[in-house]
């Protein structure tokens, strides 16, 4: 371990604050470090592990695609990219797909649609995106210009123009913004995650929905996070009511290899032509065949299995001691502590369970199959970790 560490730190660029343990191997819902100890799994790889770690179906499908052939580029059709994306299209009603590697470059794919689509329908000074205060869209100078978090912002002046925030849940701070600008799209997670695991208010969603609609302003939603069944439907705007012109996808998506998607709307299929976008990796045959797998399996019965682990952890953690609010949809879930959720993230590691935080938040995105008594184990003890004194 110390020999990781130090090499780690030597030639890693220090963007990430480790904690102390190696990850050597998993199995489902349970990591091994490097002395054999046991962890629950409560964060999934930021919600990318949708079917935890070495799922047999998954690792099956990715296998059997490594030993056809691992990339070709987007220059010839493979079988694994034309699938996903007539499932994607399938489930979500969405008519097209472009494939990317990443949350944010799903994002960078949507917010060129946007601008491309509204300059050819009303002018190319219509080029404003909107997006929500706290919101997360992601790390490139692009995507973290639609981030409406200022600390992001500060060191990488100047970053993409065009976009504006506004706060969540305020209907008409939205709209009388957006009176002000050329706007070619609204952008929004329905739960912000990393801002803090907040799903928005529906009645929100709805009325900004109208008012995008007749006033022909792309509704764009990231569901990098949410999406892939994590908020207990297979996306989250679908618990909303509304029909995106986009959605973004990757975290959960690909099972554990990058890939991400921009699915595109009724409105904006045609958008793209040939050489607007493009992405090398995008729709690597290999990403795609384990990213079926994930999809192929969330039918309306595993949805509904995702939705009770939710409620159990609801009702398990919501009123205990040390616990101040519960907030969230599905297996995306955010606890407000007393005692600083750094803390309690230690007292759970020490006790074989691994969790992440949001803000001020303790955060948990459990493999969407986390067996029920594994769970159960897990809620105990963070219950009991965010219940001890400080
Ligand atoms: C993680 C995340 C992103 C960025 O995804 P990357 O794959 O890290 O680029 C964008 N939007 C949301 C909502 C996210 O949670």
């Amino acid at each position: 371990m110390s020999d990781v560490k130090t090499i780690d730190q030597s030639y890693v660029a220090g963007t990430y604050n480790r904690f102390p343990g190696e990850i050597v191997s998993g199995k489902g819902s349970e990591l091994f470090d490097e002395t054999g100890k046991r962890y629950i799994d409560m964060g999934s790889g930021i919600a990318v592990n949708s079917f935890g770690i070495s799922d047999e179906v998954w690792k099956n499908a990715v296998i059997e695609q490594l030993g056809k052939v691992q990339h070709t580029s987007n220059l010839y059709y493979t079988q694994p990219c034309a699938r996903l994306a007539k499932l994607l299209c399938e489930r979500t009603g969405m008519k097209k797909v472009f494939f990317a590697n990443s949350g944010a470059e799903a994002n960078e794919c949507a917010i060129k649609v946007a601008r491309k689509y509204a300059a050819e329908k009303k002018g190319a000074e219509y080029s404003t995106i909107i997006t929500l205060q706290n919101s997360f869209h992601g790390r490139t100078l692009t995507t973290l210009a639609a981030t409406g978090q200022e600390h992001y912002h500060e060191l990488f002046q100047p970053l993409t123009p065009g976009f504006v925030h506004t706060p969540a849940n305020d209907t008409e701070a939205l709209i009388s913004l957006a009176k002000t600008q050329k706007v070619a799209a609204i952008f929004l997670e329905c739960v912000q995650g990393e801002g803090g695991v907040i799903a928005l208010e529906k009645d929100f969603v709805q009325k900004i929905a109208a008012f995008a609609a007749k006033e022909d302003i792309l509704l764009m939603v990231d569901e990098v996070q949410t999406g892939n069944g994590r908020s207990g439907t297979l996306y989250a705007y679908m618990n909303y009511g509304i029909t995106p012109d986009v959605v973004t996808t990757a975290k959960g998506l690909g099972g554990g290899l990058p890939i991400g998607a921009a699915l595109l709307g009724e409105k904006v299929q045609n958008v793209l032509g040939f050489g607007d976008h493009g992405s090398t990796f995008g729709g690597n045959p290999v990403a795609c065949a384990g990213a079926i797998t994930v999809i192929e399996r969330m039918d309306e019965d595993f949805l509904a299995e995702v939705r009770q682990k939710s409620e159990y952890v609801f009702s398990a953690l919501q009123g205990k001691k040390g616990i101040a609010s519960v907030s969230g949809m599905g297996l995306m879930i955010g606890i407000e502590t007393t005692r600083p959720a750094g803390e309690i993230l230690k007292t759970c590691m020490q006790h074989g369970v691994l969790c992440l935080t949001a803000k001020n938040k303790v955060r948990l995105l459990p493999a969407l199959n986390i067996p029920m008594e594994l769970l159960a184990e897990a809620v105990e003890i963070i219950k009991c970790a965010c219940a001890e004194q400080e």
